[in-house]
């Protein structure tokens, strides 16, 4: 079955950037067959779309989804305050709740125009189960992709650590559930990552035996780095180091790993994860929400490290939406870096081919022949786009929007701005039901 997408200005974030103002995109077998801007060839299924932009699915390489049950909590509080105000609320979730929760966050993200998200999930109260069967089973609900982590935290308190005791593991434990849900994955639909949360709430041991296991089972390796002033004291103060400087002497940078924030680096920092090939989930809303201050994204792109974008937890960043990522992206290297910091296309190939390579997923991230068919397409003519004269910069300038159609493997999982495979209310209302049992 080969379906057409004709009509539209499609961007398709191949080496040379080649866009196409006229342009198709063939799809077939759930992969992209063809792209380009002469006469569109034959298809079982044409869509004609009417000057919509059309890019890569957006991937997200941050996120934390049982977050959507907590909002809008410790609202001026540093990273530290805010963790310590939530863990004893993260306490609560359970199986449903977690679920309740994957499912909203896939559907903004997916109504975002996102086609893959990386769910970093940690928390992991005594006596639950299938908190990560809970997720996959959201996401093949709404047909996203989904790359799930099994995190954790061994690291509490009474040891020096940021969460509570009760709410850290064995490291056996961790160990052994990782390996199960490594069982998890399946053709390109579901991933699984390891990804110990952090320096402070994991010990060095669970984290260079997390790296091993990894390596060993040929996973991709994830954590949160050099997010605060706060953290790099932290480091200083117990480990003697810098955050970056301590992962590092762990054996962990390299080419499968990629870290979240990574805001406070020195110039050598840079260096190190351009010569290891360390990769950097850039989450610059929520790095704003919390005060945490603005990654030196133009330097790391300069150095060449692989950057993706994260929208992060929703209780650090109360939108999940990765289009306005992009946009934030450009606006906060701009701040820092003044008017040519970042372009439009700089930012949107950050969320698409810089997500797609953050996560090794070779397969995803541009339209190009052999590549699975992620496409999102966005409506050019609504009043936020009325006299843009260059319509993807007026997507990204003016963003957030609401994707129009969205295709995973060439399935639409987004019609006319709705979702295709589930209800978009009874979402919202089952999560509101779970998330009451949060409520302070
Ligand atoms: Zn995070």
């Amino acid at each position: 079955m080969s379906l057409l997408l004709t009509g539209a200005h499609v961007v398709t974030m191949d080496d040379a950037g080649a866009e196409y103002p006229e342009g198709w995109v063939l799809v077939a077998d759930g992969r992209v067959e063809a792209v380009g801007d002469s006469t569109p060839p034959a298809a079982d299924r044409q869509v004609t779309l009417d000057g919509a932009v059309v890019t890569p699915g957006l991937v997200n390489t941050h996120h934390h989804l049982y977050q959507t049950l907590t909002r809008a909590r410790a609202q001026e509080a540093d990273l530290f305050t805010w963790l310590k105000t939530l863990y004893p609320v993260w306490a609560g979730i359970d199986e449903e709740s977690v679920y309740a929760a994957a499912r909203t966050g896939l559907a903004e993200l997916a109504l975002s125009g996102c086609t893959t998200v990386f769910d970093h999930h940690y928390v992991f109260p005594r006596g639950t189960s299938g908190l990560i069967e809970a997720e996959v089973r959201a996401a093949r609900e709404l047909g996203v992709r989904i790359v799930a982590s099994r995190g954790s935290m061994d690291l509490g308190e009474s040891d020096g650590g940021l969460p509570p005791d009760s709410l850290v593991e064995r490291l056996d434990d961790v160990l052994a559930e990782t390996e199960r849900l490594a069982g998890l994955q399946d053709d390109g639909f579901v991933q699984i990552a390891v990804a110990p949360c952090s320096p402070f709430s994991v010990t060095g041991k669970l984290m260079e035996e997390s790296a091993q296991l990894a390596r060993r089972l040929g996973l991709v390796l994830h954590t949160h780095l050099a997010e605060t002033v706060e953290e790099e004291a932290y480091c200083r103060e117990l480990y003697g180091c810098t955050p970056v400087e301590y992962l590092d002497s762990l054996g962990w940078l390299d080419g499968d790993v990629w870290c979240a924030h990574c805001v406070h680096l020195s110039e050598r920092d840079v260096r190190r994860f351009a010569d290891t090939g360390t990769g950097v989930a850039h989450c610059p809303t929520s790095n704003l929400r919390l005060g945490a201050g603005v990654a030196p994204i133009r330097d790391l792109r300069d150095g060449g490290v692989r950057v993706g974008l994260g929208v992060d937890g929703s209780a650090s960043n109360e939108r999940g939406d990765l289009l306005l990522e992009v946009k934030q992206a450009l606006l906060v290297a701009r701040g820092r870096g003044g008017p040519a910091a970042l372009t439009v296309r700089d930012a949107l190939r950050l969320g698409t081919r810089g997500g797609a390579a953050v996560l090794r997923r070779t397969d995803l991230g541009s339209l190009e022949p052999g590549k699975r068919a992620d496409i999102a397409v966005w409506r050019t003519d609504g009043l936020a786009l009325a006299g843009a004269a260059d319509p993807v910069a007026g997507l990204v300038l003016s963003a957030p929007h609401r994707v129009d159609r969205l295709y995973v493997e060439g399935e639409a999982i987004v019609r006319d701005g709705r979702l295709v495979r589930a209800d978009e209310e009874e979402i919202a209302r089952h999560h509101r039901d779970q998330a009451r049992r949060f409520v302070p």
